[in-house]
């Protein structure tokens, strides 16, 4: 298999670099739920300005959902978060991303290594297609050459944090690209979890599944938060309110640059805002 039928997006959260094992890191950004902030965060794409000024402290083994209407920034906040933003022709950022204290843009971090911690699933899913179920999760570990002493094992601890485990025991030699949407997309969540995140981004990981698929997501979510700090994009706000325990809310008004409108506790988010713009999106009277 050669790197070249592999989507871009799963190359680049999947290649990493090399150097590191499971059971310790050089690295201090650590191996357990990181606490992620972000300070003075602004993008542009071309020269022009999509993201102003966003502060934003994404908590240990909490799940933070960004949530507004289409455009005002939110992915691109998601990319920048892990590094993703800088692989964009055209892409400039400035501000501060910290993982556990640790500046993710200073120059002695690799955009590799970052990806590694802060692991991202998308939202249409996206598994190596010519690789079996088993390979696809343990896909990250060989692209960062992390040695495990038992494969076996890992498969079987992220394909059951994943909620895949059972469905797909006695045929881990199909292949991944066989699954249903749901099931891939819980392979790809597997398959992040493999190396052992910090943090997860997912960006929208629900939209092109069915409402079964969707909640399995979301009780996945709500297992892995212990060991995961989840930060998820969503335009659902049934999905919001079930899963986070912050909601951001994003907004671009009149063609102006996004930014973020309020950030609170998402039960006060979705009953008592401070802004009555955040109401009215959460009730979905625009957006
Ligand atoms: P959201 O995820 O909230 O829908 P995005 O982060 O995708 O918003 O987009 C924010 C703004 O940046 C939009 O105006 C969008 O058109 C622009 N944008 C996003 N990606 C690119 C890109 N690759 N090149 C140029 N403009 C982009
Ligand atoms: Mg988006």
């Amino acid at each position: 298999m050669t790197t070249s039928d592999l989507s871009e997006e799963s190359r680049l959260v999947a290649t990493s670099s090399s150097g590191t094992n499971q059971s310790g890191s050089a690295n201090p950004m650590g191996m357990e739920a990181g606490e992620l902030v972000a300070e003075g965060v602004c993008a542009w794409f071309s020269g022009r300005l999509v993201l102003a000024d966003v502060d934003l402290h994404m908590e240990r083994q909490r799940v933070t959902a960004l949530i507004g209407p289409s455009g005002c920034g939110k992915s691109t906040f998601l990319r920048i978060l892990n590094r993703m933003h800088e692989t964009i022709n055209g892409a400039e950022l400035a501000g501060s991303v910290e993982l556990n204290g640790e500046d993710i843009y200073s120059p002695t971090q690799r955009a590799t290594t970052v990806r590694r911690h802060i692991g991202m699933v998308f939202q249409r899913p996206n598994p190596f297609p010519a690789m079996t179920i088993e390979q696809n999760v343990l896909s990250g570990l060989r692209f960062n050459r992390i040695k495990t002493s038992n494969k076996n094992d890992v498969v079987e601890e992220a394909l059951t944090k994943a909620g895949l485990w059972t469905e797909v025991r006695d045929r881990l030699s199909n292949l991944g690209g066989a699954l249903s949407g749901g099931q891939q997309q819980r392979l790809c969540i597997a398959r992040a979890l493999a190396v052992r995140p910090s943090v997860l981004l997912m960006d929208e990981p629900c939209s092109a599944l069915d409402p079964a698929s969707t909640l399995r997501i979301e009780q996945t979510i709500s297992e892995i938060r212990e060991e995961v700090t989840v930060v998820i994009v969503t335009h659902n706000m049934q999905q919001a309110n079930r899963v986070s325990d912050t909601c951001a809310f994003f907004l671009s008004e009149n063609g102006k640059p996004g930014h973020i409108v309020e950030v609170g506790p998402t039960t006060k988010m979705f009953s008592d805002p401070d802004d009555p713009r955040t109401l009215d999106y959460v009730n979905g009277r625009f957006g």
